[in-house]
């Protein structure tokens, strides 16, 4: 099956349409409502109908088909991509030895063009549809992505001051420069983009959360996912209580910020992390891949902290969040208290609610809800008779299947494959 590049949003669905099967409707409090035969219809790229069918409806019968919001991804490094999975090791090794080598490519904008090209095709058709995205460290390539990504695609140029090959490394003003001069459609899906603290001062830290409040830009970055990593930090930051308080100095925690992993924090992060409502992005395939170990769950829920679930792809192997949603489960096992209801949530409504933050249009995303954005994938129906059991079915596909399990993928009622 391919995928049809027709997601420009400015053109409005041909008619009302619908769909008929199961269906699965994730909330943003983490549960989520199962209609076990169900019929969704929208129009002008927006549902109208979400509701249990009735004998009337006759327009399309597919009751082989479960339906979910398509899903949204808060941590992706699109440059890597077409490396995912390839490379093992330890985080410091595997970004200086496999990953920046990789990046640096991307300064050839017909490289750029042509892997933003192929990376949407591939996590539209695993069934993601929006997200916040790392880019390389160039600005042309982020904006060159943003202008081919449907307006769910958030991105940012990783800012690389220091501590990497010359070749990645850009001042900090001169890419916030180059950033607010690109044209406005795409500097409203700009993300300020910090690689991590040992990359960047905390003068240049500090220029990004000023650049974030200015513009209205989310922001993310890295903390805290290995131990080495930890201590290079702290040598780098030496009147700094933690990692994660680097940040907090610099003025980039908040609820427009997404940090990955946090796999070591302490006590007073996790504390630091609820009271200014920063969100953590959850990727348990990525610290297996890397060894990182497992973030504990249970501190980020007994603490109110909130959280997504994400691929980092390209230390997570698979662009389908569906992976990341079976490791949620795998990972935390005989630790913390986590189902497969949650997992879906964390992967669509929950991480929908942050990038709806920065634009109207995006309220509902990652839910199949009246009035949210026409985003559906469909994928062939699991036995079971309520959401978990469902789930946990789904969650079984083998790994190898999953990046193309769904059977339809619908942007703004458009029908993306063929
Ligand atoms: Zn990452």
């Amino acid at each position: 099956m391919n995928l049809r590049q027709s997601f420009n949003h400015s053109k409005a669905s041909p008619a009302r349409t619908a769909v008929r099967g199961a269906a699965l409707l994730p909330q943003c409090d983490g549960s989520v409502q199962w209609l076990p035969d169900a019929w969704l219809a929208w129009q002008d790229g927006r549902l109208c109908e979400v509701r249990a069918a009735t004998a009337d409806d006759r327009l399309v019968t597919q009751t082989a088909t479960l339906y979910l919001p398509g899903l949204i991804d808060l941590h992706c490094h699109w440059p890597q991509s077409h490396v995912r999975g390839q490379f093992g090791g330890a985080l410091l090794p595997w970004l200086r030895e496999a990953i920046w080598p990789a990046e640096a490519a991307f300064a050839d904008p017909q490289v750029a063009e042509e892997r933003a090209k192929t990376f949407l095709n591939e996590i539209l058709r695993a069934g993601t549809v929006g997200g916040l995205f790392f880019g390389p460290p160039n600005v042309q390539a982020s904006a060159l992505l943003l202008a081919l990504a449907p307006p769910s695609f958030f991105d940012g140029p990783a800012l690389m001051m220091r501590h990497a090959p010359a070749e990645l490394l850009t001042p900090v003003a001169q890419m916030l420069a180059e950033m607010e001069e690109l044209p406005a459609d795409i500097t409203k899906r700009l993300a300020v983009t910090p690689r991590f603290a040992p990359n960047v001062d905390a003068d240049g830290l500090r220029a990004c959360a000023e650049a974030m409040a200015k513009h209205g830009w989310p922001a993310q970055s890295h903390v805290s996912e290995n131990l080495d990593e930890i201590k290079w930090v702290a040598e780098l930051f030496p009147l700094a209580k933690s990692y994660l308080d680097v940040y907090a100095e610099a003025g980039l925690l908040g609820p427009h910020t997404v940090l990955a992993h946090g796999v070591h924090l302490g006590p007073k992060d996790w504390e630091l992390l609820a009271q200014t409502g920063t969100w953590l992005a959850h990727c348990p395939t990525s610290n297996q891949a890397l060894g990182s170990g497992r973030m504990p769950l249970e501190q980020a829920k007994a603490h109110g902290v909130r959280w997504v679930l994400a691929t980092d792809v390209g230390a997570g192997p698979l662009l389908s969040q569906l992976d990341c949603m079976g490791a949620l489960l795998q990972v935390h096992q005989g630790h913390c208290s986590v189902n497969a209801c949650e997992a879906l949530a964390h992967a669509s409504a929950i991480p929908g609610e942050f990038l709806a933050q920065f634009d109207p249009d995006l309220k509902g995303l990652g839910q199949l809800a009246i009035g949210a954005p026409a985003h559906i994938i469909g994928v062939p129906r699991p036995a079971g008779d309520d959401a978990e059991s469902v789930l946990q079915e789904l969650l079984q596909t083998p790994r190898n299947l999953l990046e193309s399990l769904p059977t339809q993928v619908f942007y703004a009622g458009h029908a993306l494959l063929t």
